[in-house]
C-alpha cells in the first residue's frame, strides 16, 4: 500500500499473514499423525482468502476448505494443483459439473448429493473425488442416522466414488468437559468401522485441543488460525493477526450535562474531550459495542461513549493529552492487546462474528 494512499485512508485493516502461518504451524505441531488443513470459508473469515490461502500453501498447507462452490471457484486459481479445495456444503443441485471443471472436491452431505456425484462419475468414466459427511450431533449437515444406516447396508452406493475421508463436525469442542464431545467421537468411530472408507476428519480448531483421540487423519482449523481462542476459559495460545485502526475526524470538548450521539445514551459527568473516529457499524464495527467497547492508543484504553453510528464512533479521550490525540490521529480498535475475543465479549458475540463482519471500506494492508 502506498504511503500516500494510507495517509488518506479513514481506516486501515492490517492483516499479518506471517502470524496466520505461525498459528497454522503451531496447530500442526500439536498433531500426532494427522495432517493439518485450513478453513478459508467466508473469505478466510473476512481476512481475504486469496491472500491467506496462498500464504498457508507456502507454509506447507495442502488442504483448504470453503463453504460454497462459488468460493471454491474464486479461490482455485490462487492455489497450485497439488492443493485440494473442498466444498463444505457439497455440490448443491446443478453444480456438480462446476465442481469437476474447477477441480473442487465436494463434501457429500446427503444420499442425494452422493448419487448425483456417482452418476456424474459414471458418465465421465472415472471415480470422482469427494468426502462424506455424517451427522454425529450437530443436526445441521451430513447424512442423518437413517441415511447412514441405508448406506451401511448398501455400501455399493459408494462405488465409483473416490471417497477421500469420512467427516463430521463437533458441536462444543471449545468446551473441553462437554460430554457431547465423546459421544460424537463414539458415533463417528462406529460409522467409520462400518463403511469402506479409509480416512477420517473430525476436529475444527478447538477439536485439536481435545487431544490425539480427536485428531484423526485430517484436522480442519479455521478460527484459531485467525487468532480466536480455541479453548474456553484458558489463555489464548494463538497470535493475534489483525490490527484495525480508525482515523480521528474531530475532537471537541463537552461540558457536564452534554449528551453525545444518537438517542443521547451517554452524558458527560465532567468536562470531557470527545474524539470522533471514522469507523461505524457500516464497517462491521458492531453496534452492540455502543457504550461498552474500547479502543486503545499506545497501550492505553479509551472508552467508547454513546451510540455507534453508521460511519463513526465517539471515544472519551479526556485522559490523553491533546497533542497526542487530535484530528488525523489513528486509534486502534483491534490490535494484539485488544484482541478479537475481548471485543467479541464486549459486543456480546463470538470472535468469529467480529472477524467475518470486518467491512469492505477498510484500506487493507497485508504484511
Ligand atoms: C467452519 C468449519 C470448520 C472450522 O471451524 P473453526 O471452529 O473455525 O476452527 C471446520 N469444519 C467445518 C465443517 C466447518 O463448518
Amino acid at each position: 500500500m502506498e504511503q500516500q494512499n494510507l495517509n488518506r485512508s479513514p481506516s486501515v485493516l492490517t492483516i499479518n499473514l506471517e502470524a496466520i502461518c505461525e498459528n497454522w504451524l503451531q496447530l500442526k505441531s500439536r498433531l500426532q499423525n494427522a495432517e493439518c488443513a485450513a478453513v478459508v470459508k467466508a473469505n478466510a473469515y473476512g481476512l481475504g482468502a486469496q491472500k491467506v490461502a496462498p500464504a498457508l500453501y507456502q507454509a506447507g498447507c495442502k488442504h483448504f476448505f470453503v463453504a460454497h462452490v462459488n468460493e471454491g471457484i474464486e479461490l482455485r486459481p490462487y492455489l497450485s494443483d497439488d492443493a485440494t479445495v473442498y466444498i463444505l456444503h457439497g455440490c448443491t443441485a446443478g453444480t456438480e459439473v462446476d465442481c469437476v471443471v474447477h477441480n473442487l472436491v465436494p463434501i457429500l452431505n446427503s444420499l442425494g448429493q452422493l448419487m448425483a456425484w456417482q452418476t456424474l462419475g459414471k458418465r465421465l468414466g472415472r471415480a470422482l473425488p469427494a468426502a462424506l459427511q455424517i451427522d454425529t450431533g450437530m443436526a445441521r449437515l451430513g447424512l442423518d442416522e437413517g441415511e447412514l444406516e441405508k448406506l451401511i447396508t448398501n455400501p455399493q452406493m459408494l462405488q465409483g466414488i473416490d471417497v477421500r475421508f469420512l467427516m463430521s463436525h463437533l458441536v462444543s469442542a471449545e468446551n473441553q468437559t462437554a460430554s457431547i464431545n465423546q459421544l460424537q467421537r463414539d458415533r463417528f468411530l462406529n460409522a467409520f468401522q462400518h463403511l469402506p472408507i479409509s480416512k477420517t476428519s473430525l476436529a475444527n480448531s478447538s477439536g485439536i485441543f481435545l487431544g490425539p483421540d480427536f485428531q484423526f487423519d485430517l484436522v480442519r482449523p479455521g478460527a484459531a488460525l485467525y487468532g480466536v481462542t480455541p479453548v474456553e476459559g484458558e489463555d489464548n495460545p494463538m497470535r493475534q493477526v489483525i490490527r484495525l485502526q480508525g482515523r480521528v475526524l474531530q475532537t471537541r470538548t463537552v461540558y457536564p450535562g452534554t449528551s453525545v450521539g444518537y438517542s443521547h445514551t451517554w452524558t458527560a459527568a465532567k468536562r470531557s474531550r470527545i474524539a470522533t473516529v471514522s469507523v461505524g457499524y457500516a464497517d462491521g464495527y458492531l453496534r452492540s459495542l455502543s457504550n461498552r467497547g474500547h479502543a486503545s492508543f499506545e497501550g492505553r484504553r479509551i472508552p467508547l461513549v454513546g451510540n455507534i453510528s453508521m460511519d463513526t464512533i465517539t471515544l472519551d479521550v479526556t485522559d490523553i493529552p491533546e497533542d497526542e490525540i487530535h484530528e488525523g490521529s489513528m486509534i486502534d480498535l483491534l490490535d494484539p492487546e485488544l484482541g478479537v475475543d475481548e471485543v467479541a465479549k464486549q459486543a456480546g458475540t463470538i470472535g468469529y462474528e467480529v472477524l467475518t463482519n470486518l467491512g469492505s471500506r477498510y484500506t487493507r494492508q497485508y504484511v
